[in-house]
């Protein structure tokens, strides 16, 4: 007997240039983990389908031959193939090799290996029952989501979903009391993972990965689990799947599923991956599916949700928070024309810049910090990119300050003229200039500077004696993508800091700013 496609997934690694290897674990934990004995360790059956799964052109037969030896876990695998997760036709299997064929490899090593972590019982300090309750409902949302956009590697998607919080097992094991005092409830997953952050230096998908990687599970396996926590803007179908399996179950748990799915809608629709009602079959059919997958891995059903109430009022409520948010937008549109418009004399003083006519400092903070709260609201992008001319110094002092004064008005008339009709450029002091970019990602942000730097090259700012004088720039540039900016100033600082980038390599560039 061949392995199917599905089957055959876990086994077809990629090279190891296009699976990314997980981040090595902070060296003092990897240190602690690797002298920890009490470590969850991989069931003896499921070391063994691993170790066949890397072996030349294994056969079903042979994995069936080494669960055999297992009987409980034989049992568990007919039933898992017997069950209506599997079953496709009333034909019921009675030999594991049947078995093993029906459920595939992945969802067979997934067996194997869950079967043999710790399980929900009486006296856990762990809420292992959440844990895996939470693991099954991810585990079956993935697998749904994989037959969608990826069907070949639905069995990998499976498996990965399902183990994909082996980390907190891994240490609460270390740590136990301590671990669980640390962080908080396990129904704040981001919470969670913050906690684990700052004790640890890391979260636990990293920690999954580690073990992952030990326990020599496939490359490809232990690098979703290492990504499970990433964004959902993800390329990757199968990375995709496993990384909404896990936002739908904390949904599936919330105290308030309607208000965390409908914050989750919002995501997908945003990010066009999934419609509600696609979202409103996944849940029916999870709904359907969950009894009995909770009873073959012994757990309490999760609570039943009434997914079709739930994504019309899940959508109601987007709509009222979308309206909400338009009201809010409207009115900070209106401030914002109100400041612009506002056309006297005094107020034109105020705002620019006496030498070169360009927004001045006080008037580029005001309008950053509009942009900034409104980028906020909208999530839309904003960058910001600092500019600082070149050994401005020796150029005055060579020339003359008059001389200088000329370069920097010319230069305010040419960056007038090169940004857009949305950009604010504006002389934030001495000969540094500012450019505000609403609705402007780093790359296009980039495009702008590479224009400067162009035409500072090509086009002389003032000539001396006949001979045209060229200035240089280093330019930094910050977008509100490239980290967690609180304040707009912070925006600033951190153009800054790129531009200072430049200086130290030399001047005469671009750079982003990297947190
Ligand atoms: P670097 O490449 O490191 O930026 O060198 P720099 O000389 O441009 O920078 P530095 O900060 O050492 O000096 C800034 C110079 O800009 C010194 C100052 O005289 C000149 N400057 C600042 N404001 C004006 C101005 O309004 N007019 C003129 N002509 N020069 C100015
Ligand atoms: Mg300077
Ligand atoms: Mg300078």
């Amino acid at each position: 007997m061949t392995l199917d496609r599905t089957s055959a997934d876990l086994l077809d690694d990629e090279p190891p240039s296009t699976i990314p290897s997980p981040a090595p674990l902070p060296d003092t934990l990897r240190e602690r983990l690797a002298d920890d004995p009490a470590l969850p360790s991989l069931p003896a059956a499921a070391a063994e389908v691993v170790r066949l799964a890397r072996a030349d052109e294994p056969r079903l037969a042979d994995f069936a031959r080494i669960i055999e030896k297992d009987p409980a876990l034989t049992l568990r695998l007919l039933s898992l193939a017997n069950s209506a997760l599997y079953a496709r036709s009333s034909a019921r299997v009675t030999t594991c090799l049947e078995a093993v064929s029906r459920l595939g490899l992945d969802a067979t090593l997934a067996a194997a290996m869950s079967f043999g972590l710790p399980r929900p019982g009486p006296g856990q300090p762990l809420d292992l029952e959440r844990l895996w309750q939470r693991a099954i409902i991810a585990a079956l949302a993935a697998q749904h989501l994989a037959r969608q956009l990826c069907p070949e590697h639905a069995g990998l998607v499976f498996t990965a979903a399902l183990i994909q919080d082996i980390g907190i097992l891994v240490l609460d094991a270390l740590d136990g009391e301590i671990y669980r005092s640390r962080i908080p409830d396990l129904t704040e997953h981001s919470a969670l993972c913050l906690a684990e952050q700052r004790f640890y230096g890391c979260d636990h998908a990293r920690v999954g990965a580690w073990l992952a990687a030990r326990w020599r599970l496939p490359d490809r396996l232990t690098a979703a689990i290492a990504e499970s926590h990433g964004p959902l803007e993800d390329e990757d179908p199968p990375q995709l799947c496993v990384r909404l399996s896990c936002r739908i179950a904390d949904c599936w748990l919330a105290d308030d599923p309607t208000l965390a799915f409908s914050g989750l809608l919002r995501q997908l629709l945003e990010l066009d991956t999934i419609d509600a009602q696609r979202l409103e079959r996944l849940l029916e059919e999870l709904q359907a599916q969950l009894p009995s997958a909770a009873s073959l891995f012994e757990i309490t059903c999760p609570p039943d949700i009434d997914h079709h109430s739930l994504v019309q009022e899940a959508k109601q409520l987007l709509f009222a928070q979308n309206f909400r948010l338009s009201q809010r937008l409207a009115a900070q549109q209106r401030e914002l024309e109100a400041l612009q418009a506002s056309h006297s004399d005094l107020d034109e003083q105020r705002r620019t810049d006496y030498l070169t006519g360009l927004a001045n400092r006080s008037w580029l903070e005001t309008l950053l910090a509009l942009h900034f709260r409104k980028a906020q609201t909208t999530r839309q992008a904003l960058s910001v990119m600092f500019i600082d001319l070149d050994h401005f110094k020796r150029l005055n002092d060579h020339h003359g300050h008059r001389f200088g004064d000329r370069v920097l008005i010319h230069f305010a008339s040419a960056l007038k003229g090169m940004v857009r009709e949305n950009d604010v450029a504006g002389r934030y002091g001495g000969e540094e200039f500012l450019v505000l970019m609403p609705q402007t990602r780093r790359g296009q942000a980039g495009v702008l500077a590479d224009r400067i730097r162009t035409t500072l090259a090509t086009e002389p700012l003032a000539h001396s004696q006949g001979e045209p004088i060229h200035v240089t720039a280093s330019i930094g540039i910050a977008s509100l993508e490239d980290a967690d900016f609180a304040e707009p100033s912070e925006l600033i600082d951190a153009a800054d800091q790129a531009m200072y980038g430049v200086k130290h390599s030399g001047r005469d560039g671009i750079n982003h700013y990297r947190q």
